[in-house]
């Protein structure tokens, strides 16, 4: 099975007067295990509002959304929340980790809420912010950290639950260009080791290039580069 599969996905917005802006005009997609696909488009394009569709943040107006093969359309919030919880990670262009928590609290709670237990949680984060290079900032709140630091942190909690997608909106989009390719170097090495699929929106094509397969969405749909 796909580890993402869109297929005919429709979204409009109702502004009222003017009237509707259509966003998505029938979104083809499909990921497969391990893919790493980048999506580019120009802004306002409509990329958040597939990516928030892709992680069941959003629902479709039309066409169907499946993870892992279980199709998504017309479930409740409760089961799309748990499928969103244990398969999907998000990374956003700044990081939104809780300031008043350290980085290791930071990557251990989403799996105190997932329903893992204190110790393996901890154990969990620790091996994942030794892999980005992160263990002597493990007890450091955000503030304290750089802005590829704290973006590194946020990669860790993404993947702390072990998701099948990763879904990226500019991963690196805040970062200047030497530690925004720095920072790709090593999202990109935790996904191949991950075996993950992900979809990481970028305006950088460099970066993009480096993707399994690039996307284009123009005019509400999408097609290859
Ligand atoms: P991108 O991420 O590519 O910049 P978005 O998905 O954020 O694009 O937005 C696509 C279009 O949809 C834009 O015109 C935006 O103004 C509009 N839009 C997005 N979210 C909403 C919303 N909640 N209500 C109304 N319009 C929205
Ligand atoms: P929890 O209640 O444990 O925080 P949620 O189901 O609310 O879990 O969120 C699961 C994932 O979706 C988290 O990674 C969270 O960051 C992300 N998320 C939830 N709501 C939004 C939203 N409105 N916009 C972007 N990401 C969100």
């Amino acid at each position: 099975d796909p580890v993402l599969k869109l297929a005919g996905v429709a979204k409009g917005y109702n502004l009222g007067t003017p009237g509707e802006v259509q966003v998505l005009r029938g979104v083809d997609l499909s990921i497969a295990p391990g893919e790493t696909v980048a999506l580019v488009a120009p802004s306002g394009a409509g990329k958040s509002t597939l990516l928030h569709i892709s992680g069941l943040l959003d629902t479709p107006d039309a066409g169907t959304v499946a993870i892992g093969g279980q199709d998504m359309t017309g479930r409740g919030d409760r089961a799309r929340t748990g499928v969103r919880r244990r398969d999907v990670g998000f990374i956003y262009q700044f990081h939104h980790l809780l300031p008043e928590f350290t980085a290791a609290e930071n990557v251990i709670l989403p799996q105190l809420a997932d329903g893992a237990g204190r110790r393996q949680a901890t154990a969990r984060a620790a091996e994942l912010l030794d892999r980005v290079g992160l263990s002597a900032r493990a007890d450091h709140r955000p503030a304290a950290l750089s802005g590829g630091e704290q973006q590194r942190v946020a990669f860790c909690r993404a993947l702390a639950n072990r998701p099948r997608l990763l879904l990226a909106d500019e991963p690196t989009g805040n970062l200047d260009p030497y530690t925004s390719d720095r920072v790709f170097d090593v999202l990109m090495a935790l996904v191949a080791e991950t075996g993950l699929a992900a979809l990481i929106a970028t305006h950088n094509l460099e970066l993009a290039a480096r993707m399994d397969r690039v996307l284009r969405l123009e005019n509400g749909t999408v097609a290859a580069q």
